[in-house]
């Protein structure tokens, strides 16, 4: 996968990322009112490593994503896509608003949406959006991919992840970290036609 929203004057992408939007984050700072609009940004290791823009409706039923994604080191590309939010009843009073997966054949409620291909999606798209099958490839890319990310990243599943895992040596980790992208890039290029297929129109690729 390519490097995300850091835009074209970043020299070379950087692919030791993957970002993700939390709900969670953005209710407890209240950068989901109506009609607000600001930034997202990612760091690592203190570096900041890119950033998306979004916008929240006017009735705040959706947030729009904006950001600019480059993959397979071809040029910038533009995205912009809605994600669906819903406000649900709390227990004691109150409200609190969730996302719904952008990908609208899953459109589940989620807190949080992944970098996966060029786009954010909850976490079951992430993981499972092919069928499972027996022997299949992608699956044992996938499987793959996933023993490796949890074994060298730091949090691998929390808000912080994708960064070295404390104790282990830089060497291992950047050979296995160069192993995993592998990974992840022979798995997106055909995640990439499965999303495109999914989101369908309204999603410029
Ligand atoms: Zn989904």
């Amino acid at each position: 996968m390519g490097g995300w929203g850091s835009g074209p004057q970043s020299s070379e992408p950087d692919t030791s990322e993957a970002k993700r939007v939390d709900i969670r984050f953005m209710r407890k700072h209240g950068l989901l009112q109506p009609g607000y609009s600001s930034s997202l940004h990612w760091t690592c290791r203190g570096e900041p490593s890119g950033y998306i823009r979004y916008t929240v409706a006017q009735d705040a039923s959706a947030l729009t994503l904006d950001y600019k994604v480059q993959l397979y080191g071809g040029d910038w590309e533009p995205m912009k896509y809605t994600v669906p939010l819903e406000a649900m009843p709390c227990r004691y009073g109150g409200e609190r608003q969730y996302f719904h997966c952008p990908n609208r054949q899953c459109a589940r409620r989620c807190e949080v949406l992944y970098s996966h291909g060029q786009y954010f999606l909850c976490r079951h798209c992430c993981g499972y959006l092919y069928p499972s099958q027996k022997g299949d490839r992608l699956d044992k890319l996938l499987e793959a991919k996933r023993k490796i990310g949890a074994r060298i990243f730091e949090d691998w599943d929390g808000v912080d992840g994708w960064c070295k895992r404390k104790g282990m040596h830089w060497r291992t980790f950047e050979r296995e970290k160069r192993r995993y992208w592998q990974l992840e890039d022979a798995w997106q290029g055909a995640f990439t036609d499965r999303a495109r297929a999914l989101l369908g129109e309204g999603v410029r690729l």
